[in-house]
């Protein structure tokens, strides 16, 4: 046993005392654009105890497309957790219309002691639940999968601050990294950490995270990357093009990341790809994902950390997406956006002063122009699939132009609505001129960076 895996276990069960084993329940979600259903895999017990904040088993943010609840004998609620999914998101595809697809997916919660209800809600129209599913289940019973630290030995304390239990433990897995890479990952790692903690609000809330590192070995180095018929079998499994798109990155293979992931304590995960193509993804309470190498390499991190973390909805509106628009304008129920039907009750209104006219004006149509042209030759890029130096080349440039057209704009600093977000150019409104879930900038808007640290709040003691 290294010292790694020493510290790991001490710091693991630390106040053993009062350790809640975690259970997940693993499940495939399966349907089409227009109806879903949901059937058992099995519950597993992992083989850390609950990292999670016992003092706040309760979700008050209810963010995401789903939330789940785990109920009592009788009835009481005993934990609740909004999350996403990538069913979630497939649903709204134009694949949906014409196949049935299944996914594989996880709650993870602490272990009650008894019998228990686990119910499973989908938001509705007017941003309430309405249960999908209902399992009764036992604890206790001896077919449920007890989980070993299969990677333990692999699991790097990148920076320890405290009992898992009072802090949002952060796990980094690396896929695509061989066992000669192990240096490269670990380096990696801990350079995107760094870069992390630079950000607000992660810099004035770094001790109330620990982040962990873990790379189970590859056999060949690199991702899949169907598009350009590279197809790797990577631990995780994460692969580019999901839902065909470029830079989507993504693992399907659920069980594999749960496995992996569970030689660790971890809240949040993120997945790093040992390529230099640009590209990510992140989904709220599931995982986010980083291309590694990738000049633009803390940018994505932080970016879709941002979605993974506190759900958060992207703000820009001139990339292609994979998503299909349903034509009618509802208010999300992201933090950062709005469709902005009812400006006295917009939902950032306490920091929006008096003054401030809603909407909000910006450069928008020399922005736009800008983003057509560019979004073009983006795409030739990557259809003659030139070298990466020159997408590099071309986000700087972009983003050189946008930043000196905001910087000149007296709404600049400006809290209000501003239209063009959530992938619409009309309709949807973010809280600021620029945010790093709208371009790629350094930082995140005071709205995002609120509900950030709400979620930090609903994890330390
Ligand atoms: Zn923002």
């Amino acid at each position: 046993m290294g010292h790694k895996i020493f510290l790991l276990l001490m710091i693991a069960t630390s106040g053993a005392a009062h350790a809640t084993d975690t259970l997940r329940l693993d499940y495939f979600h399966s349907g089409n654009a227009t109806e879903e259903m949901f059937s058992l895999d099995e519950l597993v017990i992992e083989p850390l105890p609950w990292p999670g904040n016992p003092k706040q088993p309760i979700d008050e943010l209810k963010r995401g497309k789903y939330l789940f609840e785990v109920t009592g004998e009788s009835g009481e609620l005993l934990y609740s957790r909004g999350f996403s999914s990538i069913y979630g998101e497939w649903e709204t595809t134009g694949e949906a219309r014409e196949i049935n697809r299944t996914f594989h997916e996880s709650v993870r919660f602490p272990k009650p002691e008894v019998p228990f209800e686990l119910t499973i809600k989908k938001r509705n129209a007017a941003n309430g639940f309405d249960p999908v599913w209902s399992i009764k289940l036992d604890p206790d019973d001896y077919v449920n999968h007890r989980e070993s630290l299969l990677h333990a030995d692999r699991v790097i304390p990148i920076e320890v601050n405290g009992d898992p239990t009072e802090k949002v433990d952060l796990l980094l897995i690396g896929d695509g990294y061989t066992e000669a890479e192990m240096g490269k990952f670990e380096a990696t790692a801990r350079e995107l950490t760094k870069k992390f903690f630079e950000t607000s609000p992660f810099d004035r809330r770094r001790t109330d995270f620990n982040v962990w590192a873990l790379a189970p070995p590859s056999r060949q180095s690199g991702i899949s990357r169907p598009s350009t018929g590279t197809y790797r079998d990577s631990p995780v499994g994460a692969r580019y093009d999901a839902f065909r798109s470029e830079r989507y990155v993504l693992t399907y293979d659920n069980k594999a990341f749960r496995r992996i992931a569970s030689s660790a304590p971890y809240d949040a995960v993120e997945i790093l790809v040992n390529n230099e193509t640009y590209g990510g993804g992140g989904i709220y309470g599931l995982y986010s994902t980083a291309a590694a190498n990738s000049a633009w390499a803390a940018y994505l991190f932080i970016h879709e950390f941002g979605h993974h973390f506190a759900g958060l909805a992207d703000e820009y509106y001139t990339s292609s997406v994979a998503y299909e628009f349903s034509g009618e304008i509802t208010e999300p129920h992201e933090p950062n956006v709005t469709a902005l039907l009812d400006p006295d009750n917009l939902k950032w209104n306490h920091r929006v002063s008096a003054d401030t006219a809603l909407p909000t004006q910006w450069p928008k149509e020399k922005y736009e122009k800008h983003a057509v042209a560019y979004q073009e030759k983006r795409k030739k890029l990557r259809a003659e699939n030139r070298p990466e130096s020159e997408m590099n080349e071309l986000f700087q440039q972009t983003q050189d132009f946008s930043e000196k057209l905001f910087a000149s704009h007296p709404n600049h600093r400006v809290i209000g609505a501003f239209e063009g977000a959530n992938y619409q150019a009309k309709g949807y409104y973010r809280s600021a001129m620029n945010c790093i879930m709208f371009t790629r900038t350094r930082d995140f808007c005071d709205v995002c960076g609120a509900a950030i640290e709400q979620v930090i709040d609903s994890l330390v003691q």
